[in-house]
């Protein structure tokens, strides 16, 4: 099923928590309130499975920090039990070193893991947390597990892009698969600290040069660059109509609503009461159906027309 703007829905990504063992100073929190309330891996997988017969086919498990949700084993074999193709989850790795190989036996098939910065300082400046020895021992082990293709998530800002080149290498050398390079976006904490906004036009055109091979992602029309064993995605969200015309996401909030756009509180169907509500099971999938259609037809990209690039206001 495809939106008014002839997009379809193929992606459920799901805030499994708020709680967070970080503390980074843009987090955006899924563009989420700080809502109280966790949803049952039942209640998870059954929105999933709902949203299957809409075209979901994949499921990217995101925070807060999700590791720290007691359940993710059981989150991801019900998933995978409802019959999700692909399950994927953003972490920022510092639990995956003992977790890596019990996730991937329950069915997590890759990871994407943020790291901003390979300077211990620089490291604790963005997390709060002094941990990227831990955070570099869960890459190596989520590499070792087969949780692939492992994707490095890098938030590009004013305070860390000079780390940009040792994180390249980096990844070359240890085998990662990916490197994202994300525009900063002023979404949550993001938006109080927007002057630390890099664009990344430069960064692309280095790329562009150096690369092998430049492809164009279906999903959200992300550009990726081959250059040798690694692909470097460039995520440009912010005032990018493109990227709103190739977007096939929709959200689950950790308290239970259909999310339709990062960028937009305005946009969501609370199914909570379906989903906790006495009804008979033919009833609840009806309802959530019903949701789904409404969410579908309420959908909308948030950048619809070329706008001035990086306007703060
Ligand atoms: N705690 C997990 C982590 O660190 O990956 C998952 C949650 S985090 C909100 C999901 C992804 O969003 C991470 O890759 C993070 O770096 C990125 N992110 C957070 N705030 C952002 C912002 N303001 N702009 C761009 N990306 C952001």
């Amino acid at each position: 099923m495809i939106d008014r703007f002839g997009r379809p829905i193929e992606d459920l990504r799901v805030t499994l928590t708020h709680t967070c063992n970080f503390s980074c100073f843009f987090c955006h929190m899924e563009g989420e309130d700080n809502a109280q309330g966790l949803l049952t891996p039942q209640e998870i997988s059954l929105v999933a499975k709902v949203g299957m017969e809409y075209g979901i086919k994949s499921v990217k498990l995101t925070g807060g920090e999700p590791t720290l949700r007691r359940d993710l084993i059981e989150i991801i074999r019900e998933l995978k039990m409802v019959g999700i193709r692909e399950i994927s989850m953003t972490t920022n790795g510092v639990l995956l070193r003992s977790l890596a190989w019990k996730l991937k036996e329950a069915g997590l098939d890759r990871v994407n893991i943020s790291l901003h910065s390979l300077d211990k300082n620089l490291f604790k400046e963005i997390t709060g947390v002094d941990a990227l020895d831990k955070v570099i021992e869960g890459i190596k082990e989520a590499l070792k597990a087969g949780l692939r293709p492992l994707k490095l998530n890098f938030v590009v800002t004013k305070k860390n892009i000079t780390q940009l080149e040792k994180i390249i290498e980096f990844s070359r050398e240890i085998g990662v698969d990916e490197l994202h390079l994300i525009e900063l976006h002023p979404v949550g904490l993001g938006r109080n600290v927007f002057s630390y906004h890099e664009k990344l036009e430069s960064i692309e055109k280095i790329l562009r040069e150096k690369a092998e091979k430049v492809e164009i992602r279906n999903k959200h029309f992300r550009p990726r660059y081959y250059i040798g064993n690694l692909v470097i995605e460039v995520i440009k969200p912010y005032a990018n109509p493109i990227f709103c015309a190739g977007c096939n996401r929709i959200r689950l909030t950790v308290d239970g609503k259909l999310k339709t756009c990062l960028y937009r509180q305005d946009k969501e169907i609370d199914i909570i009461d379906i989903l906790r509500g006495n009804y008979s099971e033919d009833k609840k999938n009806e309802l959530l159906r019903e949701a789904y259609e409404i969410a579908i037809a309420i959908r909308e990209p948030n950048f619809k027309f070329k706008v001035e690039p990086y306007a703060t206001s």
